[in-house]
């Protein structure tokens, strides 16, 4: 795209924006959300493995505390996205300051209130989860992973990268609910993702942008797949009609024919961001633990409980141990593993929405 066709994309993603007013922002759906701080904690390597799985079912609760903040703290919603256009004219990202402080100089507070500050929350929550290492401190190491996993999540949906975050501009409003709420609850649970032992990230703020750049560039082939798709299945097709469960009430829902459509159209991309979030949540917690000069985890029976968590953690005690998972062999990550990771997918895309099980390195989920 031309610069000046550029500017003019701006101009009209920032009127349209500024008439839209300010945006509550969209989440993952939170069984999603639940989903990836759950399985990341399979993919973690010891001791960190034995010690988040103990706290599998916390951090999954807590997946969703920042989606939740948003409706009580107007600072929250912009954590959640980055508006990539009004950051940057054109792929690759490569003039973004990479840290808050330099941001907040070029660009002023203002902006990125408006316009989102996510990959610089990744980075603080990262910064938080090595000191609650350090000091050893149980509740805030649970309450920080769960958290950062929700915003590591949120950078993996590509609508949560552009102005256009909800098909407003395009005349598609609906399609944020549909890639990232609709899609995968429908189908998430016949997923058999393969997840890859935890990685340490070498560049923290590297990895964080190549996430931003991979979801902001699907964002044309998931708007082109919705056109698509809705232009072969007429309006009355696309929906059904269930009970509500407990009132028993009817409800129009997307039918599930359609959102299979949907997601095919897409390239299987929720299955595959969601798989890529899984591994990056595991590895920023593992990196944010190195980073802290690996101290030893806090021992449970040491720790001062408030009542509340205190409670919690006693469930947890006598619940069902957590099942030993196996892994699939970690590939060779270089600099672009983003890219291995989707080579390698090929064989995941294959087996989605089948429930058969028949290889040692998978598991059904
Ligand atoms: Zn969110």
């Amino acid at each position: 795209m031309g610069k000046s066709q550029n500017s003019i994309l701006r101009i009209f993603l920032l009127a349209s924006s500024l008439l839209l007013g300010w945006k509550i922002g969209y989440p993952w759906g939170f069984k999603a959300h639940r989903f990836i701080n759950r399985e990341a904690t399979k993919s973690l390597p010891s001791p960190l493995f034995a010690f988040y799985s103990e706290f599998a079912e916390y951090l999954e609760e807590h997946a969703v505390d920042p989606d939740k903040r948003r409706y009580t703290d107007t600072n929250e919603a912009s954590k959640h996205y980055l508006d990539l256009e009004f950051y940057e004219q054109q792929l690759p990202i490569d003039t973004i300051p990479h840290f808050w402080k330099n941001a907040i100089e070029k660009y002023g507070e203002s902006h990125l209130k408006n316009f989102g500050s996510l990959p610089w929350q990744i980075q603080w929550s990262m910064f938080q989860l090595k000191k609650a290492f350090q000091s050893s401190d149980l509740k805030q190491i649970l309450q920080i992973s769960a958290e950062l996993g929700h915003y590591v999540a949120d950078a993996h949906v590509p609508l949560h990268t552009t102005a256009n975050y909800d098909g407003q501009l395009t005349n598609q409003r609906g399609i944020h609910a549909l890639w990232e709420t609709k899609i995968p609850d429908n189908a998430m649970d016949n997923y058999r993702l393969i997840i890859p032992k935890a990685q340490f990230w070498y560049s923290e703020t590297d990895t964080i942008f190549t996430i931003i750049t991979e979801s902001h560039q699907l964002i044309s082939m998931i708007l082109q797949a919705e056109k698509w798709i809705n232009n072969q299945i007429k309006p009355q097709q696309r929906y059904a009609i269930s009970t509500v469960e407990n009132t028993g009430k009817p409800i129009k829902k997307f039918a599930e024919h359609y959102l299979f459509q949907c997601e095919k159209a897409m390239e299987n991309s929720v299955a595959l961001r969601l798989q890529l979030a899984i591994h990056r949540v595991a590895s920023c917690w593992y990196t944010a633990w190195i980073l802290a000069g690996q101290p030893n985890l806090p021992i449970i029976r040491d720790y001062k409980f408030n009542s509340k968590f205190k409670a919690f953690v006693h469930h947890r005690k006598k619940s069902v141990a957590f099942p030993l998972m196996r892994f699939a062999p970690t590939p060779s990550f270089g600099n672009d593993y983003a890219k291995e990771l989707y080579s390698d997918s090929n064989d995941i895309i294959d087996s989605l929405h089948h429930n058969d099980s028949h290889s040692d390195h998978c598991h059904k989920r």
